[in-house]
């Protein structure tokens, strides 16, 4: 039976050396979930879609100990100091973990501007301590402390200063209920940027067909601005659908952006009207490549009319905001 040591306090930035002081030591069945063991013994690791694409539920283990499988979606400095998603972890040896602790393991930064772009939807700007390597549309968790984490995608390009993130606030979300309490200035912290859903430089002559509902918007107007800024030559036809009788939260923004480059076209619509216009989608060419962003059933929702319209899942790009069931 595995056995898990839990160090009392968290290890920061090397690899766990030894049993720490204060470790708790649990048996686990033999090819249980790592994730469950932990909460099941009241460790309060965060945790959102449990499928290994947020990626709050990072522990540190010593690296021979972790299984290959729990690193696959992590870059290869995390890997090699043995960061592993618990999600992703079943039990088969022993492991000495550290839970994550964003103050000494992430980067601070302190909250430089908050304001609603919409009744439910958060503009929020960060100053990081130190800059960071990103792509525009990749995503990165935030942490307000060591139990609450959630995954957003960046909307701002790098360059630009301030990392800028779109955030839907739920009425019971308890991300979106803390996030309503914090004000300028405050300290919050930032995980690795992490994902495959960015521009790449050689897609310019490849027409982008970038569809997106809600705070879905905020990594594809990021890749739309980038792929502007690197020269990018073929048509982006961006479709954002808002919630029905809303506005588009940067319906403005974007229609400047559209004037100032014609290869850009935008339909800014409603929900009401997504059937209907999916029935209608067309695409540019053959070699087009369609990116999806939203709520998972927005995605799943889209695949069929694509696949329908002519284009292959390889030219298919997406990314779910799976959110806890
Ligand atoms: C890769 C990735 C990138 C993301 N990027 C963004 C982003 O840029 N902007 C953004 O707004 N969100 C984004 N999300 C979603 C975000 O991480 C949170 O899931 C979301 O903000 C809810 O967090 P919460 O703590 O407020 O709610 P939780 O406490 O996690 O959930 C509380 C309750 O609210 C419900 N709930 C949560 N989300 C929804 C929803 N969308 N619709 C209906 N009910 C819901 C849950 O079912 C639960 O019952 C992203 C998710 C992923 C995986």
């Amino acid at each position: 039976m595995p056995e898990i040591y839990v160090a009392g306090t968290p290890v920061a930035g090397s690899p766990v050396a030894g049993t720490p002081v204060g470790a708790q030591t649990i048996a686990a069945q033999p090819g249980s979930n790592l994730l469950d063991v932990l909460l099941e013994h009241g460790h309060k690791v965060p945790w959102s879609c449990r499928s290994g694409q947020c990626q709050s539920c990072l522990v540190q283990a010593r690296p021979d100990e972790v299984p290959s499988a729990a690193q696959a979606q992590l870059n290869a400095e995390q890997q090699s100091k043995g960061w592993l998603l618990a999600c992703q972890c079943q039990l088969q040896q022993d492991m000495h973990i550290s839970l994550h602790n964003p103050a000494t393991d992430d980067l601070p930064a302190r909250i430089s501007d908050m304001r609603y772009l919409a009744d439910d939807i958060l503009l929020l700007r960060v100053t990081p301590e130190r800059p960071l390597r990103f792509r525009a549309g990749q995503h990165m968790v935030l942490w307000l402390d060591a139990t609450l984490a959630r995954p957003y995608s960046i909307a701002s390009l790098p360059g630009e200063g301030d990392l800028e993130f779109h955030l839907r606030l739920h009425p019971h979300g308890a991300f979106s209920n803390a996030i309503r309490e914090r004000k300028t200035g405050d300290t919050l912290y930032m995980g690795a940027a992490a994902g495959h859903f960015h521009y790449d430089p050689g897609w310019q002559e490849t027409p982008l067909l970038l569809l997106g509902s809600g705070t879905g918007l905020a990594p594809l107007q990021a890749i739309a601005r980038d792929a502007l800024q690197a020269g990018h030559e073929a048509p982006i036809t961006l479709w954002h659908w808002s919630r029905s009788q809303a506005q588009c939260y940067l319906a403005d923004a974007l229609s400047e952006l559209a004037d100032q480059h014609s290869q850009l076209s935008l339909h800014l619509r409603t929900h009401a009207e997504l059937a209907s216009d999916l029935t209608q989608l067309r695409l540019a060419s053959r070699k087009t490549l369609a990116l999806l962003c939203g709520q998972p059933a927005f995605v799943e929702q889209l695949r069929k009319p694509l696949f329908m319209a002519g284009l292959p899942g390889r030219q298919i790009l997406d990314e779910a905001f799976i959110s806890r069931p």
